[in-house]
């Protein structure tokens, strides 16, 4: 079994040949497809040379196959996914829409792994124990 992620809502299959593919939107653009790298803690992202990604403004991230409204319950500032590991294990993936800021949190139950050197921004909101 390899890696997936999911959307939590539609369950689609969200990776596709080592991208991880998601639509996202600014207030003041239009909508954009991003492709980002599926190893937590790499922000190495691809989208169309036409379009930016304004550094420290907040994007809303969507499903590209359902077009729900990928949002963390546990802060604002959150997106989350569904993630797949290689051993089948379920977890959920969460990371910031802010352009720029390196936080990510793999959370299973009560135990976080967090990736990336803006983690500790939001660490003290999500009230879990960190594994990292
Ligand atoms: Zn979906």
């Amino acid at each position: 079994m390899t890696t997936d992620y999911m959307c939590p809502i539609c369950n689609g299959h969200l990776l596709v040949d080592s991208h991880l593919i998601l639509s996202i939107k600014h207030a003041n653009q239009t909508g954009m497809l991003l492709l980002m790298n599926p190893e937590a803690g790499n922000y190495q992202t691809i989208y169309h040379p036409s379009q930016q990604l304004i550094e420290g403004e907040k994007y809303e991230f969507h499903c590209p196959i359902c077009h729900g409204k990928l949002h963390s319950e546990l802060n604002d500032n959150l997106v989350m996914v569904q993630m797949r590991d290689e051993t089948g294990k379920l977890f959920e993936l969460h990371f910031s829409k802010i352009a720029g800021q390196r936080s990510t949190y793999k959370i299973m139950g009560k135990e976080v792994q967090t990736f990336g050197i803006d983690a500790p921004h939001y660490l003290d909101f999500l009230n879990l124990i960190d594994i990292s």
